[in-house]
Parts: structure tokens; C-alpha cells; sequence
């Protein structure tokens, strides 16, 4: 037999990061093998926290499960697409859509990375925030496109730099990323703020693609105002589903609707099409979840309310981070996370992702660093706010004297 050949990764993954479940991670698990109870705060998985899949949800797809044993329609079956529409057409002001412009996906992962793959040409420039759901990044990279970042301003409470993003813009530019409610920041962008990027996608003939996913989770007197709504004029790509909204992440179920004009793009949505088609379809039984969930309670409005335990829960990550000397939070407005700076001033981190690593080793809580997120600078980490409040206080407690004596 001759020696077997060394086998690498392939290039195209040189730039495709997901720090998320990165070397971190691997700690993590090593030290829970060797016996030690590790906080993860690393994902977005409201499951692993005690929150229940609503009980409607889980009862239709079980039904469905007998029948759901074939294949389906590409893009998913009508009865789900149809009430994708449906929950669309209560959103006041949002654009007419069509089923046949919805797709379900195992997720909404699987659609950013269909639509990157359909989209991007070597070199093509896609405007992404930073910091970012690192996903955009790395399926920006793989699809052979160019990421570039976009500044969200802190001292505006994440609210995107416009005129950053003006300045970025070349002729390679060909669509703009915006995750609204934010992850990682938690914020939730103003309707000037949301018009100015559609001004700037309408000057330049960008392609919008908006990240939703966060869309019902919304704190205080925080509203959510869709990018498509703003932009009808323009093809705006929304993605959204049921794994955070719903707490069913596990079920890998997403969908992607397209608005406004289409035929200058015939040959763009026959690539998302035929990716689609390449897919076969996604998991049967999950997409009967969509109609279940959408036409159901919406359970999380008491999740979110005041007395809810995702407000109680958001309240006590800022109110402890704040607690801390040399660390500041802008209060997150939406979604899952809080994502604290480090005063530079005080706390001297010049490699985030050690940082993480020791925190992990010393305290056995598990985060992600900024950088993992795009953030030009080693300043921040992600915590995710979905335990117990009693669970995140202690948590940041441990944080807190871990700064006190942690030495780079
Ligand atoms: N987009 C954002 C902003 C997210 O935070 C996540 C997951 O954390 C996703 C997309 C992926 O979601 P899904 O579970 O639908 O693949």
C-alpha cells in the first residue's frame, strides 16, 4: 500500500471562523470530562436552560412525524410558506410576499450560507457590522466573497456608523448584512438609523440582507421596525425562525422571505433556487413546526415581559457587569446577550481569547471574546443571558474577582 496522502482542510476555509464553538469550547469539555460543572454561556440554546418547547409546537410535529417521511417541495411545504406569509401581511407596512419567495432551512444557518454561496463571485465585497453574528463573516469567506466590516458605534448604543459604512463602499460592494436586534450587542436599531442604510443600499444598488432572528425578543419600549418595511423598493432578504423566539433551536427550522423588485435579480434567486433544490428540502417534521408556532401564543410576550425571566435575567447581567470597577455595558434592548467592555485604562487584555481560556480554567465559566465576533479589538466578551438570574449575578461575580487579580 503506498503511504496514506496528509489530508488538510481545503483552502476556502482559510478565513472561515466560528469562535463560538472554538478552542474554548474544546477546554470546556475537556475539563467537564475530567469531572467539573462548567457554565456554558457560549450559545444562544434556550433549551440547555430550562426553557420547555411550547407544548403546540412539539404536539403538531409529533403528529406530523407518520406522514412526514418524504421528501418535500424545495423550499417547504406550502401549508408552512403560507404562514410565513400570513405572519408577514400582520406587519404593518411590510411588503407583499409571495409563498413562492419563502424558503424553509434546517435553520437560518443554512440559508445565510445558500444565499452567500448563490451571491458571491471571487471578490465581491459584503458589508457585515462589527462586532457580528460571526456566521455572515465566515459564510461570506467561504462563498469566496470579501468580508467588510462595518462599525457599530458603542457610545450610540450599537447603533451602525453610517458614515463608516459610507466610506466603505466600493465598486465591489454588493450587499449589506443587518442583524436587528443585534447579536452581540443587544441592540435594536432606530428607524433613522435603519433608513439611512436603506438610502445607502438604494445609492449603491446593494443587496439588503436582514437578520431577524431576534425580532420578537424585545425589552423595555424597544420596537422592532423590519429593514423590509423600510426598504420596499429595494430586494431585501429577511431571515428568521423558530430557535430563538420559539426556544427550539434544536429543530434546525428557519425561514428566508424576499421582498421588492425582482426581475434585475432572475439570475441571483435562480442560484438560491437551485441550492435549494441541491438540499433536496429541509427536515420535514420541523417545518411542520413553523405553522404551529406562528399561528400559536406567542409564549415568548411573557418571557420578555417586565416580570418575564428573560427581562429579570438581562436585567441582572447588566446590573452585575455595571457592579463591576472598569467594566461598562450598554444596556442590550433585544435579543439573548450582553456584551461588556473592558476599560483598556484598567484592564490590560491584549489576547481576548486567552483571556477567555483562563477565565474558563480559573472559574469554570465558559464565554466567548469580542474578536470571536468580529470586534476589532480585544475589549469585550459575549455572555449569554439565558440562565437564571441568581445563575448569571454569581456567574459575573466570578467575573469581577477574576479581573481583580487576572494578570496578562
Ligand atoms: N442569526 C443570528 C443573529 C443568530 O444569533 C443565530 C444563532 O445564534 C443564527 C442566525 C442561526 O440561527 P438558526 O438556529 O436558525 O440556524
Amino acid at each position: 500500500m503506498s503511504p496514506l496522502r496528509p489530508l488538510d482542510q481545503s483552502s476556502k476555509l482559510k478565513d472561515v471562523l466560528y469562535e463560538i464553538r472554538g478552542e474554548a469550547l474544546v477546554e470546556a469539555d475537556r475539563l467537564e470530562a475530567d469531572g467539573h460543572a462548567i457554565l456554558k454561556l457560549n450559545t444562544g440554546n434556550p433549551a440547555i436552560f430550562g426553557f420547555e418547547a411550547p407544548h403546540q409546537i412539539v404536539r403538531d410535529m409529533i403528529a406530523s412525524v407518520p406522514n412526514a417521511h418524504g421528501y418535500s417541495d424545495s423550499r417547504g411545504i406550502l401549508s408552512a410558506r403560507r404562514a410565513v406569509v400570513s405572519r408577514y401581511e400582520q406587519e404593518p407596512g411590510f411588503p407583499h410576499l409571495d409563498p413562492d419567495h419563502v424558503f424553509l432551512g434546517n435553520g437560518v444557518s443554512e440559508l445565510i450560507t445558500m444565499t452567500m454561496q448563490a451571491l458571491l463571485d471571487e471578490g465581491d465585497e459584503v458589508l457585515i457590522p462589527a462586532p457580528d453574528y460571526p456566521l455572515w463573516t465566515a459564510m461570506t469567506s467561504l462563498g469566496g466573497g470579501t468580508p467588510v466590516h462595518y462599525l457599530c458605534d458603542e457610545q450610540r448604543e450599537w447603533q451602525p456608523d453610517l458614515e463608516d459604512i459610507r466610506s466603505k463602499i466600493t465598486p465591489r460592494t454588493k450587499a449589506i448584512v443587518v442583524i436587528n436586534p443585534n447579536n452581540p450587542t443587544g441592540a435594536v436599531y432606530s428607524r433613522e438609523i435603519l433608513e439611512g442604510i436603506a438610502d445607502i443600499a438604494r445609492e449603491n444598488s446593494l443587496l439588503v440582507l436582514a437578520d431577524e432572528i431576534y425580532d420578537r425578543i424585545l425589552f423595555d419600549d424597544a420596537v422592532h421596525i423590519p429593514m423590509a418595511t423600510i426598504a420596499p423598493d429595494l430586494l431585501v432578504l429577511t431571515f428568521n425562525g423558530l430557535s430563538k423566539t420559539y426556544r427550539v433551536a434544536g429543530y434546525r427550522s428557519g425561514w428566508l422571505a424576499i421582498t421588492g423588485p425582482k426581475e434585475h435579480a432572475q439570475g441571483f434567486l435562480h442560484g438560491i433556487n437551485l441550492l435549494a433544490s441541491t438540499r433536496l428540502c429541509p427536515n420535514v417534521p420541523a417545518q411542520f413546526a413553523v405553522q404551529a408556532a406562528l399561528s400559536g401564543v406567542q409564549s415568548i410576550d411573557a418571557l420578555i415581559a417586565p416580570s418575564g425571566r428573560l427581562h429579570e435575567q438581562r436585567d441582572a447581567a447588566w446590573q452585575g457587569l455595571e457592579a463591576i470597577p472598569g467594566v461598562s455595558c450598554v444596556l442590550p434592548r433585544g435579543a439573548l446577550y450582553a456584551f461588556p467592555r473592558f476599560d483598556p485604562e484598567v484592564y490590560e487584555i491584549p489576547d481576548d481569547a486567552k483571556f477567555v481560556r483562563d477565565f474558563l480554567v480559573a472559574e469554570h465559566v465558559l464565554l466567548v471574546q469580542g474578536s470571536g465576533f468580529n470586534w476589532p479589538a480585544t475589549d469585550h466578551v459575549r455572555i449569554v443571558t439565558l440562565p437564571e438570574a441568581r445563575v448569571i449575578s454569581d456567574a459575573i461575580e466570578r467575573l469581577g474577582n477574576f479581573l481583580a487579580s487576572w494578570r496578562p
